[in-house]
């Protein structure tokens, strides 16, 4: 048997009619770049959300820039994030001229320790984006207290976790919450997309004029922005898409706790503290890289979300981090394991994929 990460295929497959009618609109209508399907998909993705606004652009990398941009977040300031998230967390920081700070993780949720963030608070802390990594909602309670007191903006960096709930609810808890709907998420366009999901109609309003060269209106610029337009035939596959998010999400639900029941004492299975949507199915080995080259020899493919934190990373060799900096994180990430997890994925592949891990 051979087992992929994830398949795409299968999914496309499984919506093909909508998926190729949705295109040949656009291909038809010729609205190639925002427009009318990218409106209604920025409708309907708010009211998904529980929030008042969403505004679509090319990539969840260009959501958190702008969204930190829309925060007033730029030179001189610090963002602090976590160590364990995919690059662009802390690349979008960087992009703005902020600096990001790191904060280490709680060993058992992977996501931001919220007892060590106001430590690191300095004069120029201006904000916090928690990552609401694998598919499950950071601590919020407690981050948003320290915000408040401290007077931080929160943007959420909510990547991969389209659908995921806190305290029962999903809802934009900061200033905004980022998405990106790169293919492999649990929203995923054919290409490049991304959104920042807001309540507030300013913010929204300025994230609007900065992802389209602050035009407005037609031939008047009157800031310097970006091109971060999300394209329309994004728009019209992500409505389709949208419909059956929770469906999919389910699914995912329903392996996780299959893959829980089967891997109990052999590895470190995932906790759930609040609503997860399983982006990412992580389990941890302290043999991790034995147990993934034994899983390939028997067809299975498996990830490492991530292999190098980023305050290791050589692009950030300037913050002065170093090996120690943050234990936590730096033991998990030598441990970690991302097992195959899609919707469509069968009893008998997660059975295949289990009875190996107990093998090895
Ligand atoms: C995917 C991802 C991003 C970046 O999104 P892109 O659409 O690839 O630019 C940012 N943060 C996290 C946590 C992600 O998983």
């Amino acid at each position: 048997m051979e087992i992929p990460f994830i398949d795409l295929r299968k999914q496309y497959h499984s919506i093909k009619d909508e998926i190729d009618r949705a295109i040949n609109k656009v291909l038809e209508n010729t609205s190639f770049v925002l427009g009318a399907e990218v409106d209604s998909f920025e409708d309907n993705f708010a009211r998904f959300c529980n929030s008042k606004y969403a505004i679509g652009v090319n990539s969840g990398t260009a959501a958190l820039h702008l969204a930190l941009l829309a925060s007033n977040i730029g030179k001189g300031d610090e963002v602090i994030t976590a160590p364990n998230s995919f690059f662009a967390t802390a690349e979008a920081i960087s992009l703005t001229g902020a600096t990001p700070t790191f904060v280490d993780i709680n060993e058992r949720s992977y996501n931001m320790d919220p007892l060590k963030i106001e430590k690191i608070i300095t004069d120029k802390t201006k904000a916090i984006i928690p990552v609401h990594l694998y598919g499950q909602t950071a601590d919020m309670k407690p981050i948003l207290e320290i915000a408040e007191k401290h007077n931080l903006k929160i943007i959420e960096d909510a990547c991969q976790a389209h659908g995921s709930r806190y305290n029962g609810k999903r809802g934009t808890l900061g200033e905004s919450a980022c998405f990106s709907f790169y293919p492999g998420k649990n929203l995923g366009a054919y290409g490049e997309a991304g959104a920042v999901v807001t309540n507030d109609e300013k913010i929204a309003n300025k994230i609007k004029l900065l992802r389209a060269h602050g035009e407005a209106p037609k031939n008047t610029h009157s800031i310097v922005g970006y091109n971060y337009r999300m394209e329309g035939i994004q728009g019209a596959i992500l409505n389709v898409k949208l419909n059956y998010l929770d469906k999919w999400n389910n699914e995912r639900r329903e392996h996780a706790r299959l893959y829980n029941e089967l891997l109990q004492g052999k590895v470190i299975i995932p906790e759930e503290f609040t609503y997860h949507v399983y982006h990412l199915y992580v389990v941890r080995h302290v043999m991790r890289d034995g147990l993934r080259d034994y899983l390939s020899s028997k067809g299975i493919a498996t990830g490492i979300h991530y292999t190098t934190p980023i305050h290791l990373q050589p692009a950030y060799k300037n913050l002065g981090y170093k090996e120690g900096s943050f234990p936590i994180v730096e033991k998990v990430t030598k441990e970690i394991i991302s097992l195959p997890m899609f919707p469509e994925m069968t009893e008998e592949q997660i059975n295949f994929v289990s009875e190996n891990i107990e093998n090895y």
